[in-house]
């Protein structure tokens, strides 16, 4: 098997100290891929490969917009000229079935596609401003951030590439990226692909490795000057803190615990669905799953019934299969998401359906689990106060529409939150009272290019996506002018 390569500089290269790690598939433990496995040097030489082609003459940076447009137009059509192999590898790679895994693809390929678009539009603005100083005309430009490095997590390998390669690169910047140390694979195509584009080498540099030997560098060098991370709360407090050295840009996509509000007049079935979709998509491994279900205590027997009558009828499987879950990412996240359900039947959840390991027959040698619904959970409780991130939703029930706002917002998390309901009032009454980034009405999790992504609280800060994820990876600069050179007559000595 062949060994997956750093790129740095435009030049695909191992580790320094020669490390490889090997990758595995979570649907039976077989080994994907080898990959090198990159320390604190490796990650400084490709911080100064990026520093290098941001400041080099005629590089990306000084790249006119349209120009860079065509490089990541043909991104686009490289990763779509590439999807079944992308979404085979993701797809074995995590777990996650193929067709979520293609869809991953398409959105990646949009992605590009999207800010390619954005960045031939006008950037920038003209002031109106006074004539104290004699006629001044102000205007202001944007500029891309310097070098930045990208880290992401496992759960959407391409498609989280995606989501910080194209705004950054649209910019203008150069960039070192890291991928989670569990699902590497499809970065390394990616890359291909935007060499194969013709992105100038240095332009774009992927460094293979963990969290602790390569991530940590990124955040504490004074050579970065941005670093934007998607992740769990806790590394997103560590690179906080590291990038505090030389105050470098920094934008989080953190952790969350979502609630879903379904009231009485909701259509049942629609709700029901939606919430599979919001707690079970993915295997329930998503950063704005609807995983507390929020019930209004008229229709909770009838929808925890139906949730759970559909729930146990999901398919479990190997990912390239094509079933509605696949595996759980590793061993110790499994063991990790069913401590969690144990510890809520402790604390007296009642166990409606799932809750523990499924390893019959075909699953014996992999991470699965079955959907799991935990009724009678009670404010207090760990189940609904901590990130599982696995397919388990938590049952709670409230009487008011104020009692359900208070129980959806009584979170450290701020990251999403959904509304079921066919009264239209109530639902922008109950959107606009959530403490939370992304919020949807009688749907839950659908997410588009187009639009801003990112949390509220211990959620982080920053956006993904839309316009405001293109200015997050620029800076602004105001230029002021005087249309009449000469002396103002300010100093009369
Ligand atoms: P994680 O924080 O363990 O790791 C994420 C990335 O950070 C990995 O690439 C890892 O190698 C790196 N890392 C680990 N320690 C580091 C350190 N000290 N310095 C720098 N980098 C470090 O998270 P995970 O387990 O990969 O992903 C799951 C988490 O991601 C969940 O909490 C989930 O909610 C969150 N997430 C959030 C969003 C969002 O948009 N808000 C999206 C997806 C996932």
């Amino acid at each position: 098997m062949e060994t997956i390569l750093n790129y740095i500089g435009g030049k695909w290269q191992p580790a320094l100290n020669g490390s490889t790690r090997k990758v595995s598939d979570p649907a039976d433990g077989s080994v994907v891929g080898i990959v090198t496995d990159s320390h604190v040097e490796d990650a400084r030489l490709a911080i100064t490969a990026a520093r290098e082609a941001f400041l080099g003459a005629g590089t990306w940076r000084l790249t006119p917009a349209p120009l860079r447009a065509q490089v990541l137009y043909r991104v686009a059509d490289g990763i779509l000229s590439r999807i079944d192999e992308l979404a085979e590898l993701d797809s074995r790679n995590n777990g996650k079935p193929l067709r979520e895994a293609r869809c991953d693809v398409e959105d990646a390929a949009a992605c590009f596609r999207y800010y390619a678009g954005l960045i031939s539009a006008p950037q920038g603005g003209v002031y109106d401003v006074t004539d104290a100083f004699g006629p001044m005309h102000a205007f202001s430009m944007h500029e891309p951030v310097g070098v930045c490095a990208l880290i992401t997590p496992w759960n959407y390998p391409v498609l989280m590439a995606a989501w910080k390669l194209a705004p950054s690169l649209a910019a203008g910047n150069c960039v070192v990226f890291k991928p989670s140390e569990l699902t590497p694979l499809s970065a390394a195509i990616l890359f291909r692909i935007m060499e194969q584009a013709g992105l100038p080498p240095g332009t774009a540099n992927l460094v293979l490795g963990t969290g602790p030997n390569v991530g940590a560098e990124l955040a504490a060098s004074n050579d970065v000057d941005m670093i934007t991370f998607t992740g769990s709360t806790r590394t997103g407090q560590s690179i906080a803190t590291a990038a505090v050295g030389n105050l470098k840009k920094v934008g989080l996509e953190l952790g969350g615990k979502s609630p879903n509000i379904i009231f009485s007049d909701a259509d049942l079935e629609g709700a029901v669905e939606w919430a599979m979709f919001g707690v079970f998509f993915n295997q329930g491994e998503v950063c704005s799953a609807g995983a507390r279900i929020l019930v209004q205590d008229s229709i909770k027997d009838a929808f925890v019934n139906r949730l759970a009558e559909r729930a146990t009828k999901m398919t479990i499987g190997r990912g390239l299969d094509n079933p509605d879950m696949g595996p759980l990412i590793s061993a110790a996240h499994l063991d990790k998401v069913t401590g969690f359900v144990e510890r809520a039947r402790e604390e007296g959840a009642k166990l409606v359906c799932g809750g523990g390991r499924l390893s019959e027959g075909a699953l014996s040698k992999g991470f699965f689990m079955a959907p799991t619904i935990l009724d009678e959970c009670r404010p207090e409780m760990e189940i609904v106060r901590e990130e599982v991130f696995g397919p388990v939703a938590s049952i709670q029930t409230f009487e008011t529409e104020e009692q359900a706002i208070a129980m959806a917002n009584d979170t450290r998390y701020g990251l999403a939150g959904g509304v079921f309901t066919t009264d239209g009032a109530r639902a922008l009454r109950v959107v606009k009272a959530l403490r939370a980034g992304v919020t949807w009405i009688n749907c839950y999790n659908p997410t588009f290019n187009e639009a801003p992504w990112g949390g509220y609280k211990m959620s982080g800060y920053g956006r993904d996506l839309g316009v405001n994820g293109l200015l997050e990876y620029q800076q602004v600069k105001q230029v002021n002018t005087n249309l009449r050179p000469g002396p103002f007559g300010w100093y009369t000595r």
